[in-house]
């Protein structure tokens, strides 16, 4: 069948995307689902900073990819073997597929299930399979036999989509599909890095840095569990104005002087737990200066591959300290969403707030350009 979608030729192409657009939306050729797939309809597709850490190469995917990894929709057609969903079903996807039965899985970590991240560093669904293709004409326009890569297994961008089972996580139809959507990437990555990553307790003294859709998830997912401070960091001034909007007790511009200080004396030495959204190196050490003593960093960020964190081992031991990473926010997705989307039905986790942009996939360069620019918290894709 067709599709029209988002896809990336080329990474690292200069802005402003309005102007360059570096996503092309292209009619493609899109295979119906294989056995333990499913065909998708999409709905609302994120525009999120990891897929402009594609775009803008910070972190290296095989291309052409068919982009667009936080998304929700209604299934359109199931594969051969999948039992569990039906025509019309709302699912949310996640960006990692887990297999279910590799070690980490069996340990109730999907987030580092091994052929899920193998299939995602390869472009392909959790089958190894690509679904996507030019058409025949244009294919020798693209790489091989007029393949595309996948993005994350999911490459939702676009009207259909055909992903693993392992993909999805269905969810109840009396939540609105484009608030559905940012609990597959922003809510999962951000509140479980407070929650599972953390392990935050009501009283505690939490710090924020990078203040995008995830970020500011993490925030929501502080406040529902009780935090009493909640510090918000970010470039942004207007970040900063959205953070106290949503809880924030107190704020600090990253930019000024002696920031890690000022905070540290704000909080009595530092706070118990520092998350850092930011992927980059004044970001990360940042965090770990103000976590005060017996305290933990989590890290959530994805800093470009060459990125080193530099510390003075023996605080990790005269101090305490703790220096964590959290990938999907080390959340088991089939158990979080749903428990998350719980949350945002009684008004403790409000991520419908976050939506501050909307647009239609023709517009998806312009979208990236106002990501790029902080002002938007979290873009959605919502006509394809
Ligand atoms: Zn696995
Ligand atoms: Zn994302």
């Amino acid at each position: 069948m067709k599709t029209r979608a988002a896809v990336l030729n080329a990474m690292r192409v200069a802005g402003p995307y309005a102007v360059s657009k570096p996503l092309a939306i292209e009619e493609l050729e899109l295979d119906l689902p294989g056995p333990g797939e499913v065909l998708l309809r999409s709905k609302a597709a994120g525009v999120c900073h990891s897929d402009l850490s594609v775009i803008n190469g910070d972190r290296p995917r095989p291309l052409p990819m068919a982009l667009g990894h936080e998304a929700a929709g209604i299934v359109e057609e199931v594969g051969p073997g999948v039992a569990d969903l039906v025509r019309g079903d709302h699912v949310v996807c996640v960006f990692v597929p887990s297999c279910g039965t590799c070690a980490f899985c069996c340990e109730g970590r999907p987030a580092l299930c091994i052929p899920g991240a193998a299939a995602n560093g390869r472009g392909v669904l959790l089958s190894g399979s690509r679904r996507l293709s030019c058409t025949p004409g244009e294919a020798a326009a693209a790489a091989g036999a007029g393949e595309l890569n996948h993005h994350l297994g999911v490459s939702a961008f676009a009207e259909y989509a055909t992903v693993a089972r392992q993909s999805l996580v269905k969810v109840d139809p009396d939540i609105d599909l484009k608030h559905a959507a940012l609990f597959g990437c922003a809510v999962l990555t951000g509140v479980g890095a407070a929650l599972n990553g953390a392990g935050l307790r009501a009283g505690d003294t939490v710090a924020v840095i990078g203040l995008g859709g995830v970020g500011m998830a993490a925030l929501f997912g502080a406040r529902a569990a009780g935090a009493e401070r909640i510090v918000a960091v970010d470039l942004s001034p207007r970040k900063l104005e959205w953070a106290r909007e949503f809880g924030a007790t107190d704020v600090f511009l990253a930019s000024d002087d002696n920031v890690g200080e000022a905070i540290r004396e704000a909080t009595a030495g530092g706070v118990h737990h520092a998350l850092e959204f930011a992927g980059a190196l004044p970001a990360l050490e940042l965090g770990y200066g103000i976590v005060r003593r017996g305290g933990t960093l989590v890290t959530a960020g994805l800093p470009p591959p060459s990125t080193v964190l530099p510390i003075a081992a023996v605080g990790l031991v005269a101090d305490e300290k703790t220096v964590r990473g959290s990938y999907l926010g080390s959340c088991v997705p089939a158990r979080d969403i749903p428990k998350y989307i719980g949350l945002f039905k009684r008004g403790l986790l409000p991520v419908d707030r976050l939506l501050t942009g909307e647009f239609r996939l023709d517009e998806i360069n312009s979208g990236f350009d106002q990501l790029r620019e902080a002002r938007l918290l979290r873009g959605l894709v919502t006509a394809f």
